[in-house]
C-alpha cells in the first residue's frame, strides 16, 4: 500500500498536533471495490429501507455528538459552529428522508405524436459517488452531497481535507453505529488521493477553490464522469437608499464575517447608494469593531481563528494591496498572532476601487470593503464586474424593490433584505454561474435527482411498424 504520513496543524495552537496516512491508489481501488459489491444490496433496496438506515445514522450522528464536536472544533477552532454542522448533518438526513419519497415522477405518459407509444421512467443511481471536501466547514460540506447520494442509492466515499481531518475518525464510528461502513466511508489524504478517488468513481462531487476545480473538471472529462463543482465566490452586497440602516448593516457584518468569513457565500464587497453611504459605514464600523476574537477562550466571542495558516497571508496581501492603493483601514487591518493561531479582527475598508485585489479576488476572511454608487445601474455594473457568480444579496426598503434590482445580478442566488441566505437554506434549487461552479444544484430536489439516471422505458400498445413503412416508395 502506498501511504504517506501527513502532519496537520491545529488552528488555535499553530502546532502539528494531528498526523494522517494519506490513501494512495490501491487503497482507494480496494475501498471502491467493497463499497461496490455492496452497493448492489444497497441500491435494490426500496426507498423507504434506505431511508430507515440513514435515520439510522442521523440517530448515530447524535449518539457521538460530543465526540464528532470536539474533533470538529480541534480542526476548525471554533465550538458553536461545530456544534451546527452536527446537527445541520442530522437535519438534513432526516429532512431529505421524508421528502425523497415525492420527488420523482412515477407511473407511464402517454405519447404526444404517437399516442399508441407510451413512455414511463426507471431511476439508476451511480453506483459509487466521490465526495471531496474544503476545510471551511469540513463536516456540513462533506455530507450535503453525500446525504441525497446515498439516499439515491450510491455508495459514498469521502475525502476530507487534509487541513481539517480530525472529525473523520467519529464519523467513522458514528457510521459503523448505524451498519453503514460499506456503503459509505472517508478515505484520508491531500490532492494525490483526490485525484486517485476520481480515477475509482462514477460521479465526482467537489467542493474548493477554482484552481483544484478545473483540475478536478479535467480529470472527470477524461474519465468521461459528471462532476458537480461548487468553487469559490466574491459575494457582493447592494444596499440602496432606502434600506434600513439597522437591519442593512447587521446582514452586512453576519453575511461577510460569520466563520471568519471563510464561507464560499461570505460577502466580499459591499456597494452602499451615495446618499446613505456615510451613514451605513459609520454604523457598520461601529458594529465591527465590537466583534471579539474567541481567543482565549473559545466559548466567549464571535470569531474563531483562521483556519488554514496560508490564508493568513492572502488575507494581508489583500488589505495591504488596497492600503498601498488609497484604502483606508477603519476596523482590524492586522493579522494577529494569539497562542500560536492567526486571527483577524473584522476588517472594515473605505476608498476601495476595482483596481484592488480585494475588490477582484476571492478574498475568505473577514473583510468589508465598502464603495458608495450612485445609481443602481452603476451597483449592479459593480456587482456584476466579477469572474464569480456563486451568490449576492441585496438590501432595500422593501422586498419588491430588492426583488427588481436582482433580477439584474449574474449569480446564483440573490438574499433579499438579508446576506448568504445559502449557508443557511438549502430548499432553494441554484446553480453556480461564471467560475463559481458547474453541474447540477445541490440544494433543492435537483439535488437528490442529480445522483439517479434517468432510463426510460417506452412501450409500443400497437404493432410495431414495418420496415416497409420507411420505404423510399412508400406512400
Ligand atoms: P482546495 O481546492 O484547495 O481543496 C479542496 C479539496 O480538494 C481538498 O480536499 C483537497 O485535498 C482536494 N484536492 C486538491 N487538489 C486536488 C486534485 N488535483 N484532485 C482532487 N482533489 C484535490 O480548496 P480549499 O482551500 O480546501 O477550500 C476553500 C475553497 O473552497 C474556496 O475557494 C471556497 O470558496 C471554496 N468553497 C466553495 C463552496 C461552494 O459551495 N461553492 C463551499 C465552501 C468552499
Amino acid at each position: 500500500m502506498t501511504t504517506r504520513t501527513l502532519h496537520v496543524r491545529n488552528p488555535r495552537t499553530g502546532e502539528l498536533d494531528y498526523q494522517i496516512q494519506a490513501a494512495g491508489p490501491e487503497e482507494i481501488s480496494a475501498t471502491a471495490q467493497r463499497l461496490r459489491a455492496a452497493q448492489r444490496g444497497w441500491t435494490a433496496l426500496p426507498l423507504a429501507e434506505r431511508g430507515a438506515a440513514l435515520l439510522r445514522l442521523a440517530d448515530a450522528l447524535v449518539k457521538f455528538r460530543t465526540e464528532i464536536t470536539a474533533a470538529l472544533e480541534i480542526d476548525t477552532g471554533r465550538r458553536r459552529i461545530a456544534g451546527l454542522e452536527l446537527d445541520g448533518a442530522v437535519a438534513s438526513l432526516r429532512g431529505w428522508v421524508a421528502q425523497a419519497p415525492t420527488l420523482l415522477p412515477e407511473g407511464w405518459t402517454q405519447g404526444r405524436a404517437m399516442p399508441h407509444i407510451r413512455h414511463a421512467p426507471q431511476f439508476v443511481p451511480y453506483a459509487l459517488t466521490g465526495v471531496i471536501s474544503p476545510w471551511n466547514f469540513p463536516l456540513t460540506l462533506s455530507m450535503i452531497d453525500t446525504i441525497p447520494a446515498l439516499l439515491a442509492g450510491s455508495a459514498v466515499i469521502i475525502k476530507p481535507s487534509e487541513v481539517t481531518p480530525r472529525f473523520a475518525a467519529p464519523m467513522m464510528a458514528a457510521i459503523a453505529e448505524a451498519g453503514l461502513e460499506d456503503i459509505l466511508t472517508f478515505v484520508q489524504g491531500d490532492g494525490a488521493t483526490g485525484a486517485a478517488l476520481i480515477e475509482a468513481v462514477d460521479v465526482i462531487c467537489f467542493t474548493g477553490s477554482v484552481a483544484t476545480g478545473r483540475k478536478v473538471a479535467a480529470a472527470a472529462a477524461t474519465k468521461m464522469i459528471p462532476a458537480f463543482l461548487e468553487l469559490g465566490g466574491k459575494d457582493p452586497l447592494i444596499v440602496t437608499a432606502s434600506a434600513d440602516l439597522e437591519k442593512a448593516t447587521d446582514a452586512a457584518l453576519r453575511g461577510s464575517v460569520l466563520s471568519t468569513g471563510q464561507a464560499c457565500q461570505s460577502i466580499e464587497r459591499i456597494y452602499v447608494a451615495a446618499e446613505i453611504h456615510d451613514a451605513f459605514l459609520k454604523r457598520l464600523t461601529e458594529k465591527a469593531a465590537a466583534v471579539r476574537l474567541n481567543w482565549p477562550d473559545i466559548s466567549q466571542g464571535e470569531l474563531g481563528p483562521i483556519i488554514f495558516d496560508k490564508q493568513a497571508a492572502i488575507l494581508t496581501a489583500q488589505i495591504e494591496d488596497a492600503k498601498a492603493n488609497g484604502a483606508a483601514v477603519l476596523t482590524g487591518g492586522t493579522v494577529e498572532n494569539h497562542g500560536g493561531g492567526c486571527w483577524l479582527l473584522p476588517t472594515v475598508l473605505t476608498n476601495v476601487s476595482h483596481q484592488m485585489k480585494v475588490m477582484t479576488e476571492e478574498t475568505f476572511g473577514p473583510l468589508l470593503p465598502v464603495m458608495p454608487f450612485a445609481t443602481i445601474d452603476e451597483a449592479l455594473a459593480l456587482a456584476n464586474d466579477t469572474e464569480y457568480g456563486l451568490s449576492a444579496a441585496v438590501f432595500a426598503g422593501t422586498l419588491e424593490e430588492a426583488e427588481a434590482v436582482a433580477a439584474g445580478i449574474e449569480a446564483g442566488a440573490v438574499s433579499l433584505n438579508d446576506a448568504a441566505l445559502t449557508g443557511i437554506f438549502y430548499e432553494a434549487e441554484k446553480h453556480s454561474f461564471k467560475l463559481s461552479g458547474l453541474g447540477g444544484s445541490r440544494m433543492g430536489p435537483a439535488g437528490f435527482q442529480r445522483f439517479l439516471r434517468r432510463k426510460a422505458l417506452i412501450a409500443n400498445t400497437g404493432a410495431p411498424a414495418p420496415l416497409s413503412a420507411f420505404a423510399e416508395d412508400a406512400s
